[in-house]
């Protein structure tokens, strides 16, 4: 497969407002939010790695399927406000738009749909038949810090296209900076230090990209 020039996105805090993780720790009540919504942040400023909570997240929430489909309705009621035209654009112009994610490919796939991206990596979660909680694809790159440049080399292989633009604001993302031509920080939602300082450009809505990445 070819695509000259490929966009990838970062899904929680940057494609949508939430964090999908957060807001399922929520149903499971305000103590396991706190404590989930730590993890969370300490991972995404970089303080600590992203495996040593990805599995106990899910571990203490037990998410089921039902829970998991709410979070992807709500993905899309909290969409960022100029996705869905910015994404039309980048399209129009040849871009191939990519959802890179540590969040679950269960509940980022309606928001994708409604974006019009075809293309999801993220985690996949497992669930016995009665929609319980059963385990996540502990393989899968992006439950682990680093995942996401794992990724990106991989698209490179795949694709071989001119450029590679990602966007994002969590430190998981930054990682992705050694292998793509421009790393767009996003900071609408969270603003992490270490994002925007390292940042070849540091945005607060996404159709700011449509006047920062070549070609356009
Ligand atoms: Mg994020």
């Amino acid at each position: 497969m070819t695509a000259s020039k490929i966009i990838i996105f970062d899904c929680d805090s940057t494609l949508s407002s939430i964090e999908g993780i957060d807001e399922l720790a929520c149903i499971a009540g305000d103590e396991v939010r706190q404590q989930i919504e730590e993890m969370t942040n300490a991972a995404m400023e970089g303080k600590i790695p992203l495996e040593s909570v990805f599995a106990k997240r899910l571990e203490i929430i037990q998410p089921t399927l039902e829970q998991v489909t709410q979070i992807g309705e709500l993905y899309i009621q909290r969409v960022e406000p100029s996705a869905l035209s910015a994404i039309a654009t980048l399209k129009q112009d040849g871009w191939l738009p990519i959802i890179l994610s540590a969040g679950y490919v269960q509940a980022i796939q309606p928001l994708a749909e409604y974006l019009g991206i075809s293309s999801i990596e993220a985690v996949p979660l497992l669930f016995n038949s009665d929609g319980s909680y059963q385990d996540f694809d502990r393989s899968y790159p992006t439950t682990r810090s680093g995942g996401k440049l794992e990724i990106v080399k991989k698209i490179r292989h795949k694709y071989s296209p001119s450029q590679i633009v990602a966007i994002g604001d969590g430190v998981s993302d930054l990682e992705t900076k050694p292998g793509v031509n421009m790393f767009i920080g996003f900071g609408r939602y969270a603003v992490r230090d270490k994002v925007k300082t390292e940042s070849s450009y540091f945005i607060q809505d996404l159709a700011e990209i449509l006047s920062i990445i070549p070609d356009l």
